[in-house]
Formats: structure tokens, sequence, C-alpha cells
């Protein structure tokens, strides 16, 4: 068994050959949740010139003076023809090029006269206001995207800005899940149902991955069947359950023979040990991921997605470090990954009984990290996995365990 850390290299250097270097070019508006293959760099400043944040007037100041002539306006998106000599203004409006020299002043501090011909301010103008300056956000050529990027709506606007029409993105990686088990689907009281499928279906969607599902019972040939048929297309297979210690535990033994050479089975985490990942020659990938709900919800974030990065510029599911709200002592000899709410204050693990209880993973935002004889004082922060797909914005409506009970 390797530690985690062991684990996470091995993940690292994985070759997935020209697989990873397959990418489309897509319009702005198919972009979204597409992840950047290449940087989008700016073909201007930005702003582009001297830019006008508010409605009023551009004078050009002048020592003390208060009254300036009026000569003009500006509106957005034309060019004010000429130069203000000192002591002149512009009616100017918000988003217009501010005349060279010039400063703005809201039109709630401008007394305009009746006959129209000059403006007072209260005070002289200060030099230089509510103007956004040619380039102070970006430089022409500045690279604004990194490849690896995924797409949000911020990203596209910034896309917008930077005068790019399509963007190049990675292709969408093909990946077959197969669950596995008799157990699964099964009427009668020792049958379960299928939590699994629904939820790698949602986490990849999340993702923009599609996912063709089979189900194999733990029958050899059954399962080789559905392998094979899995394996022959998709970049990445993955299989729930029948991949630990027991009788019926088929994956391992069928692996091998589609040509799938092992690159770690069972790492020292909780939940998710027995997970195990392989690798074909011509870069196709294979992650096998234990059977109990809140194990798949943990592995896929820790093993299966960073595998998934490799087709997609790197990409890695984001952590981000909270503080613990209570104390929390880690006893245990397996590095934990606990399913966590965000609440004010900071960081909760939900009360939950075991890797079978998807019930209280789901009232969680995501995974907090709890390494081997790590102990952490009140207010102290920890590593925290926000749940793919999960926004606080959407996170679950039903209440954990202890305030339900
Ligand atoms: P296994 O690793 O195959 O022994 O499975 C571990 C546990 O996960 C068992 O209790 C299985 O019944 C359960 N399990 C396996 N597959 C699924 C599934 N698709 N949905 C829900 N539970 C599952
Ligand atoms: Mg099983």
């Amino acid at each position: 068994m390797i530690t985690f850390a062991e684990s996470q290299d091995a993940l690292g250097t994985l070759d997935v050959s020209d697989r990873a270097r397959r990418l489309e070019r897509v319009s702005l508006a198919d972009a979204r949740g597409r992840f950047l293959a290449e940087a989008v760099a700016i073909d201007r400043d930005q702003p582009g010139f001297d830019r006008a944040t508010m409605d009023g007037f551009a004078g050009a100041p002048y020592g003390d003076a208060t009254r300036f002539d009026g000569c003009g306006t500006a509106t957005a998106g034309t060019t004010f023809d000429g130069d203000l000599a000192p002591g002149q203004a512009v009616r100017i409006m918000t988003g217009a090029p501010a005349p060279a020299g010039t400063t703005v002043v809201p039109i709630e501090l401008a007394d305009v006269p009746e006959d129209g011909a000059s403006v007072a301010f209260a005070e002289p103008p200060p030099a230089g206001r509510n103007i956004a300056w040619r380039g102070e956000d970006a430089r022409d050529g500045d690279t604004l995207l990194e490849v690896g990027t995924r797409l949000a709506p911020a990203h596209l606007s910034v896309a917008a800005m930077a005068g790019a029409t399509e963007v190049t993105v990675f292709e969408r990686p093909t990946v077959a899940v197969v669950t596995t088990g008799d157990e699964v689907g099964k009427a009668g009281a020792a049958g379960i149902r299928d939590s699994n499928g629904p939820l790698l279906d949602g986490l990849l969607d999340a993702l923009g991955v599609q996912v063709q599902r089979r189900h194999a019972r733990d029958d050899e040939d059954e399962l080789r069947g559905a392998l094979e048929q899995a394996a022959a297309h998709a970049d990445i297979v993955v299989t729930t359950g029948g991949v630990s210690m027991g009788e019926r535990d088929l994956v391992p033994d069928t692996l091998g023979r589609l040509g799938f050479e092992t690159v770690f089975h069972r790492v020292q985490v909780q939940p998710g040990k027995p997970v195990l990942v392989a690798r074909r020659a011509d870069g196709a990938l294979f992650v096998g991921l234990p059977g109990n709900p809140v194990s798949v919800l943990a592995t896929a974030h820790l093993f299966l997605f960073p595998a998934l990065g490799h087709f997609l510029g790197g990409w890695a599911p984001p952590s981000v470090r909270i503080p613990m709200r209570e104390g929390y002592e880690h006893r245990g000899r397996r590095h934990l990954f606990l399913p966590a709410r965000v609440e004010d204050g900071g960081l909760v693990p939900v009360r939950w009984n075991g890797s079978g209880d998807l019930i209280a993973a789901a009232t969680a935002d995501g995974l907090v990290e709890l390494p081997i004889g790590a102990t952490f004082a009140a207010g102290e922060p920890a590593r925290f996995l926000p749940y793919v797909g999960h926004a606080l914005t959407e996170r679950s409506v039903l209440l954990p365990r202890d305030d339900r009970r």
C-alpha cells in the first residue's frame, strides 16, 4: 500500500500520450465550461483609451479656476476632436474618451448657468479624476487566460475583451463507467439501488465530460465483456466496486487481460483505500473506484479527476485552506478526507456513519483533508476540496444530521 502523497506523484506523471493533444476551435458562445488549450492574449491596451467613468464635464484644470468655458459634447463611441485649452470643458458621458489633459467632474458637482456657455464647479477640480487610464487593466499582448483554465462566464467576458471570437479548447475526453456488483439493482431485501452511477454521471457531466455507462454482475465473463466494450473507445475506464479483497472482487485480475498495467492498487486513505489506477500502452487510463458511495465521491476527486486532468490541460480540482471551526485531532492511520460544510466561522465536518453514508456526505460542501497524526486547533486552517458540481450556491437544503435529529 502506498501513501497518499505517493499516489498523487504517480498520478501527476502518468503519460497519456497524444490523447492529451486533441484540440478543437469553438466559438465563445459554445465555450462555457470547456478547458482552454491555447492561452488568450489581448490585442490592444485595456482600456483602449483614457475613458471617462462618470457623466459630467471633462475640463482642462487651470490654476484655481472654478468656471470653465463650455465647448461641446463627448459621447461614448465618439472621439472628441481637438485639444482643450486650460479653462475649457466639454460635457462628457460615461465611456467616452476623455480629451488629453482633462479631469472629469461628475454632473452632480457642476452648476450650469442658463446660457449653457460655461460651467462652474464648487472647487477647483483636481487633475486626473474619474478616468480609467489607457492600459491600466492590461497591456497589448498580455496573456489574460492560461492553458487549463475552465471557461466560466467571467472568463468568456475576458476572452471577448481580448478580441477573441473563438478559442482553442481540449476535445472532451471520453469516459466509460462500469458499475459492478450482483446486488446492485437487484430486487429483494438484499438488493441495493445503484447510487454510484448517477453520482459519477453527475460529477463528470459537471465537468462537461460525457459518460457511457454499463453495469456488470460479479461474473468473470460478464465483467470482461463490459470492460472490453468500455475500453474499446474510452480515454478513461472507470469502475465502481469489485476492487478490494473480497472473493467476488474481480476487477484487478480482469484488467491484466485487457492490456492494462497497474500503476498502483490500494492507497493509505480513508475513505477509498482499495482504489486502483492502471494504464495501457496507448495512453488509455483505468481508474477502479471502491463500491461505497462516499468512497466513490472522495476517490473521484482524489484520483479520477487528477487522471482526467491530463486530458484537460493539467486541470486539477481546486482546493483552499479554510479555518476549522472547532479543534480536531486525527488519531487514525490513514490520510482522512471527511465530508464537511463551510459555515460562518469555518469548516465543520458532518456527522456520518462511514463510507456508505452518502446521505450525510450530500449535506456537506466538500472534503476536508486531515493528514495522519494531524491536530487542528479551533481556527487553524485545513485544506478543503469543494465538491465538483456542488457550489455553495447550490448546496443541499437538507440539514446535517445533528441538526435534523
Ligand atoms: P464492493 O467494493 O464491490 O465490495 O462494494 C462495497 C460496497 O459498496 C458494498 O456494500 C456494495 O453493495 C456497495 N456498492 C457497490 N456498488 C454500488 C453502487 N453502484 N451503488 C451503491 N452502492 C454500491
Ligand atoms: Mg462488489
